[in-house]
């Protein structure tokens, strides 16, 4: 392990802001994904003149920097596989300005999602790109995962929300990027580079966010289906109707099935359900846009179809969804949930096919594999549902994976909608932007010659990295 010369750190951010001792570099060593590596050391700034100092630091002693916000990235990005430092942004944590007549807010990057929509719903605003995450998902890690959630179909996701930022580069230098302005024809858009960028080109220490007024209606609907292709057609047909739902997602059976075990529900235990939402200022309008959802649920066989604008009938009907994560582990008490090939997107009109596929490939290799997602974004996401001690369960999932992804390849699609690609997904990200990835090196080389920025992640990382190895979980021989 390479030496990091602590007094040098704790001249920068004093001795509370620097962790070393081994129960904290083990938690700091894993995210929300199945990988696991040690760091050499936390360090938490408290303010950009800080996160410059340990970044020139870092780059003269060529000291690897990983950049981590809440830590719940499902693929690895903030695992450090070439140890170094973990840069916690949780200690900058101010909302700036929230500035109505522009409608703008400036933010720190460790602002926790749902702290954010909190200091904005007293002026009858929200911040759309939210993740199913918001309880602990910082800014900075949504920018750096471009993450979305489920009004991204009709609010777009976080690179169309973020008009400007402040970027720490790795030498230390501060760059501001983007505007203040809706609209930016200034040369390369800079800040939307970064946005997705899993931290490997600079540290954002501040973001510049738009918002939207919090709509006067909202209804839910829900339908279930005998059929998951049913189902699948639906979510196509729905969105090539015209219609603009504020949501739009799917859960399949084994979903509904492993919330009613864990929840006194009592959902219907169908092939699939589609929740779906429109809003608007104007009720005629949202009246409008669920009958219209409502009937092509009903064209496409949906049963027990219904809607409420009572927001307990609402909370009602999304709370199976929005447990689901955890839910899943308890499918089966012995099998695991792990984000193994958890989020694709394909084109609506292969909706129905990716679903029927994911099950097809699961049974195929003796795992379980469950389909749900915010659908209305053409994003399908799964997880892996496995006894993580056997080997062979993993062998399997590699094949699951791999038949998975050449499926969604073979259809244009990709193979991350919206979690990023760490080291999870780092070997089908090869594949998929095989005719790029010259240009991906050249721009990382540009900003990073050092290679110091989350090294080792994106198109650096060793195939040996994806899966079944390094892990955090034990697996018998
Ligand atoms: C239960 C659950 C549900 C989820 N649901 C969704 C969902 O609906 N939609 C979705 O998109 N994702 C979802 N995720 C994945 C994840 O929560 C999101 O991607 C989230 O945005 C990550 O935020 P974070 O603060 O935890 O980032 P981290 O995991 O800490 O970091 C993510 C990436 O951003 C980089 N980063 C962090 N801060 C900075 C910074 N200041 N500057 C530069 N780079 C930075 C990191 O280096 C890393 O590469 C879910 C995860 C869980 C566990």
């Amino acid at each position: 392990m390479k030496k990091i010369d602590e007094k040098a750190l704790i001249d920068i951010v004093g001795e509370r802001n620097i962790k070393t001792d081994p129960s904290d570099l083990y938690v700091y060593g894993s995210d929300s994904s199945v990988h696991h590596a040690m760091p050499w050391a936390i360090v938490r700034p408290e303010n950009t003149e800080q996160v410059q100092k340990i970044m020139t630091y870092a780059n003269e002693n060529l000291i690897p920097v990983i950049t981590r916000g809440g830590g719940s990235g499902m693929c690895g990005q903030t695992v450090p596989i070439q140890g170094g430092i973990i840069l916690d942004m949780k200690g900058m944590n101010k909302i700036l300005e929230i500035n109505l007549e522009d409608v703008y807010c400036r933010v720190q990057p460790g602002v926790v999602d749902d702290d954010l929509n909190l200091a904005l719903k007293p002026y009858g605003v929200f911040y759309p790109p939210t993740p199913a995450s918001s309880r602990i998902a910082t800014i900075g890690g949504e920018i750096g995962n471009n993450a979305s959630g489920v009004r991204s179909v009709k609010y777009g996701a976080t690179r169309d929300a973020v008009l400007g930022m402040k970027v720490v580069l790795p030498n230390g230098d501060l760059a501001s990027l983007g505007a203040h302005t809706r609209v930016e024809a200034s040369g390369y858009q800079l800040h939307k580079l970064m946005v997705g960028s899993e931290g490997t080109l600079g540290v954002v220490v501040e973001a510049t966010l738009s918002f939207v007024p919090i709509p006067e209606f909202r209804c839910m609907g829900v339908s279930n289906f005998n059929s998951l292709k049913d189902a699948g057609e639906a979510i196509g047909a729905i969105m090539a109707s015209g219609a603009t739902p504020s949501m739009l997602e799917l859960v399949d059976s084994v979903a509904i099935k492993a919330v009613n075990k864990t929840m006194d529900l009592g959902l219907k235990e169908v092939a699939a359900a589609l929740i779906f939402e429109a809003d608007g200022m104007v009720k005629e309008a949202v009246d409008y846009e669920i009958e219209k959802m409502k009937k092509v649920c009903l064209q496409h066989r949906g049963e027990d179809i219904y809607s409420s604008y009572d927001p307990k009938e609402r909370a009602k009907i999304f709370l199976g969804r929005k447990k689901l994560f955890p839910a899943l582990s308890k499918y089966d008490d012995n099998l695991a949930s792990t984000s193994l090939a958890d989020d694709m997107a394909v084109p609506y009109s292969k909706m129905a096919e990716m679903a029927g596929k994911i099950h097809e490939i699961a049974k195929a290799n003796d795992i379980v594999m469950t389909a749900y997602g915010h659908c209305g974004s053409g994003c399908m996401h799964t997880k892996i549902l496995m006894d993580t001690k056997r080997k062979d369960q993993w062998a399997s999932a590699k094949k699951a994976i791999t038949q998975v992804y050449d499926y969604v390849r073979s259809v244009n699609g990709t193979t991350s909608a919206e979690h990023g690609i760490g080291l999870s997904k780092a070997e089908s990200f090869k594949e998929e932007k095989s005719d790029s990835l010259v240009v991906l090196s050249a721009i990382k080389k540009a900003l990073d010659p050092n290679n110091i920025l989350n090294p080792g992640k994106l198109m650096q990382a060793p195939e040996d990295w994806v899966t079944a190895t390094n892990l955090r979980y034990s697996v018998n021989s």
